[in-house]
């Protein structure tokens, strides 16, 4: 058995005042949930020896691995636009980093590891049922080819966490290429803390960008790194529905999976989070909320553009600017396979928000419809089929333009059109199964959407209107 983290700690280097040094708080007993071995095996650990009883006490917080330096990263944001000065990790804990086999610097974080002094009323703790969401959609995610955290284990912990009822607790092992949010640049730019900003700026230069020369480099960076996320959300029908700055990760992952979903029927205006109120973060707000978000950012960086106030204002602006242009190109990327094409004309896009209008008109399941492009059997996938029809024509006279034969379009699309996705309902079923001991229904969509483009009969039908979930709570 080997049981060594690798650590090189670049952020525990930073100033005292970006974070505070923590330990996660001891378990009562730590019991294994998860381990990806993939994962693992990236990070050059050894996944049988995190499968130990060591191992399982690393992962819940109950033993500090050797060369770690556990800390809570202070960082602020905008809650539903709302300003909060300080946020922080409040039920989170950064063990250190790893350099991974191919080279990237990774996080790795235990989420519900015990209170930090950034947890205000929190408990600093989680339970199974984030943790278990957490594990499936990020992991989903990533073999869905969207750059989000990862997931590399989840253990339970042996008590209980007091929420609307005692339920079992948990702790989510996160990898991320880092944890430096918007929220991070805000936490100090509020405090007019311009050296602590230059030095966040470097470290997240040097970490995520290199290439880039300065902070509005690194700002067009960012936004361009937004804009190809958000296209890719909007891809796989994914809401992430809490899109407040201290969420947006400075690397470009998707980051923070509480109430987010995804899709059934596709309508635009969706929204399944129960805090969010008003509609936000619905699923086609997602592209304008971001620019809002990168505003925020831009403000935080003019401190560092030079003396000339009023130049600096300008540049960031057009930074910011291009998002749409930037978003549009991404999104028509990320669309243009789903409907089968391999080349480009000015028209795609409204061929594409004319079959999304259809399929909002026709109830549509937004995932089958896509994927039933494929084999012919979209219809099947809308609650009114005839909704479908004028759009057929248009499309397939837009195909006989396209170089590709059927059998590489065909190939195309199956490609970008994911079979299975992780509905809400069974992410709810196999939590409620998770709760009463059983992990059969965790595993079973675990391993399925590690392979998420290969057809599955039973996984891949929508909910019966009785199994829906229409709203999702932040844990
Ligand atoms: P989130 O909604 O996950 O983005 O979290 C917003 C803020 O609340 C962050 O500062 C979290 O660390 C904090 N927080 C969320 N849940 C807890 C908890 N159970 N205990 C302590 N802090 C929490
Ligand atoms: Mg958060
Ligand atoms: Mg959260």
């Amino acid at each position: 058995m080997q049981l060594r983290f690798a650590f090189d700690n670049s952020y525990a280097r930073l100033p005292d005042r970006f974070y505070a040094r923590q330990d996660p708080t001891p378990v009562a007993t730590p019991g294994k949930i998860a381990i990806n071995a993939d994962l693992a095996a990236e990070l050059g650990l050894d996944a049988a020896a995190l499968d130990t009883p060591e191992g399982l006490e690393i992962l819940a917080g109950s033993r500090v691995p050797e060369g770690a330096e556990p800390l809570a990263q202070a960082y602020a944001g905008h809650q539903f636009g709302g300003w909060v000065p300080q946020l922080g990790d409040g039920r989170a804990v950064l063990l250190g980093e790893i350099v991974d086999r191919t080279g990237t610097r990774r996080d790795i974080q235990l989420k519900g590891a015990g209170r930090t002094p950034f947890s205000r009323m929190g408990d600093g703790r989680a339970w199974i049922g984030p943790v278990l969401r957490e594990y499936i959609v990020s992991e989903a995610m990533h073999a869905l080819g969207v750059p989000t955290t990862r997931a590399l284990a989840a253990v339970t912990t042996g008590e209980t966490v007091l929420r609307e009822a005692p339920l079992p607790g948990a702790v989510l092992t996160r990898v991320a290429r880092s944890h430096i949010r918007v929220g991070t640049f805000q936490y100090f730019a509020a405090r007019e803390d311009t050296e602590a900003l230059q030095a966040l700026t470097d470290h997240a230069i040097a970490r995520h960008y290199p290439e880039a020369a300065g902070p509005l480099d690194l700002l067009d960076a960012v936004v361009a790194a937004q804009a190809r996320l958000v296209a890719h959300w909007l891809g796989v029908g994914f809401i992430h529905g809490v899109m407040n700055t201290d969420n947006v990760s400075i690397a470009g992952e998707t980051i923070d999976y509480g109430p987010c979903a995804f899709l059934d029927t596709y309508h635009p205006e969706t929204v399944f989070s129960s805090i969010d109120q008003f509609g936000r973060y619905a699923y086609s707000r997602q592209p304008d909320i971001a620019v809002w978000n990168l505003a925020q950012f831009a403000t935080c960086l003019l401190p560092l553009m030079g003396e000339d106030r009023d130049a600096a204002v300008e540049h960031a602006t057009e930074s910011v600017h291009r998002f749409p242009e930037l978003f549009r190109a991404a999104w028509l990327d990320v669309f243009r396979p789903k409907i089968g094409l391999t080349s480009a004309e000015d028209g795609d896009a409204d061929l594409i928000h004319g079959l999304l209008d259809r399929m909002a008109a026709g109830r549509a399941d937004f995932t089958n419809a896509f994927r039933g492009l494929a084999d012919g059997t979209a219809a099947d996938a809308f609650e009114a089929p005839e909704a479908l029809d004028a759009w057929q024509a248009d499309w397939e006279a837009r195909l006989a333009r396209d170089p590709a034969g059927p059998e590489a379009r065909r190939a195309v699309m199956e490609a970008a059109n994911p079979a299975v996705i992780p509905r809400n309902h069974r992410i709810e079923h196999a939590t409620a199964a998770a709760v009463d001991g059983d992990l059969g229904p965790f595993e079973r969509l675990r391993t399925a959407l590690a392979t998420p483009f290969a057809p599955d009969a039973d996984l891949s039908r929508p909910p019966a209107p009785d199994e829906a979930v229409r709203r999702t709570f932040c844990g």
